[in-house]
């Protein structure tokens, strides 16, 4: 709690050095806030045995279907204001986010609009390590668990004694382009909570892409060197901050790393949503990912 009254603080530009840019991005954040992500008064899932994490109340989540008919904004920056302050130090994490509009070639967009037998013609292509899960998965396309590292990155899931660890088709083969860009980072391996969550729903008419099995909450990256980024322990920000470009702020050499890798995967493309601390309370522990049918978008908060 003592983090947000902080984070509150330095919203209040106690910090002189981002006076202009603390100010700037909150008030923008209120201009610009996305339409496409809501804040759910849903069911929250059940817990679960394994490597799940407790659930954090209101796990906030991306609408589908009409969300898309809010206008594009052609070229937009997640960077907040157009008169950033300059931070002292630059980071990758500082390079501008443009793109938000997908192109068709964008791994997000076109895995995401995959026919489930297209999806299992591209896993057995790419020889993915997954196994089919024939358990009732109401919802999700084609079921698939973890059964060995994907993309070459080891992805720490829910046992099988546990519905959390099923995810579709087109989540293996993202899982697979997201190990590319997670190996430039050292990262070897991905400690997941919750991907599957049956019936999952943002608000009362409206599913997350959870209930799909086409969104992961992500707790942990381990390194080769052996160090664990957590979430929960070294994400540095604040809500309502901006996560990438110019205007961006982490301090502490894990919260920079973490802050590169889901940058980088914005900048990838890879995802539709990638929803951080920064977002809300309840992400305060996990990075949501999700990729989303006809998503046009790609937003990080
Ligand atoms: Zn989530």
């Amino acid at each position: 709690m003592s983090r947000w009254m902080s984070g509150i603080s330095k919203l209040a530009c106690g910090v002189t050095l981002f006076a202009v840019g603390c100010a700037a991005a909150s008030s923008s954040k209120l201009a610009d806030r996305d339409p496409e992500v809501l804040r759910p008064d849903g069911p929250q899932p059940t817990r679960d045995s394994g490597v799940v994490q407790a659930e954090p109340p209101g796990e906030a989540g991306v609408l589908v279907g009409e969300s898309d008919a809010a206008p594009d904004l052609a070229g937009d920056s997640e960077s907040g204001d157009a008169s950033p302050a300059v931070p002292a130090t630059r980071h990758p994490f500082h390079e501008p986010v443009t793109g938000a509009t997908l192109s068709s070639r964008a791994p997000a967009k076109r895995l995401a609009n995959l026919s489930p037998a297209a999806c299992r013609a591209e896993a057995k292509r790419r020889k993915l390590a997954v196994s089919r899960d024939r358990r009732p998965t109401p919802g999700v396309a084609t079921a698939f668990r973890v059964a060995g590292p994907i993309g070459g990155i080891k992805f720490r899931t829910a046992g099988r004694s546990s519905r959390f660890g099923v995810f579709d088709c087109r989540l293996a083969l993202v899982f697979d382009e997201m190990g590319q860009i997670l190996k430039r980072h050292e990262v070897t391996e991905v400690i997941v909570g919750t991907i599957y969550r049956p019936g999952s729903k943002l608000n009362k008419r409206v599913k997350s892409q959870h209930a799909h099995g086409l969104a992961a909450d992500v707790v942990a990256f381990a390194l080769a060197d052996g160090r664990r980024l957590s979430v929960q322990k070294d994400w540095d920000g604040d809500i309502g901050e901006p996560v990438c470009g110019p205007d961006g702020h982490a301090e502490g050499e894990k919260a920079i790393l973490l802050r590169n890798i889901v940058c980088d995967l914005r900048r990838a493309a890879i995802f539709h949503h990638i929803l951080t601390p920064n977002y809300d309370a309840a992400h305060y522990d996990h990075f949501h990912f999700d990729i989303k049918r006809n998503g046009r978008r790609a937003i990080i908060r």
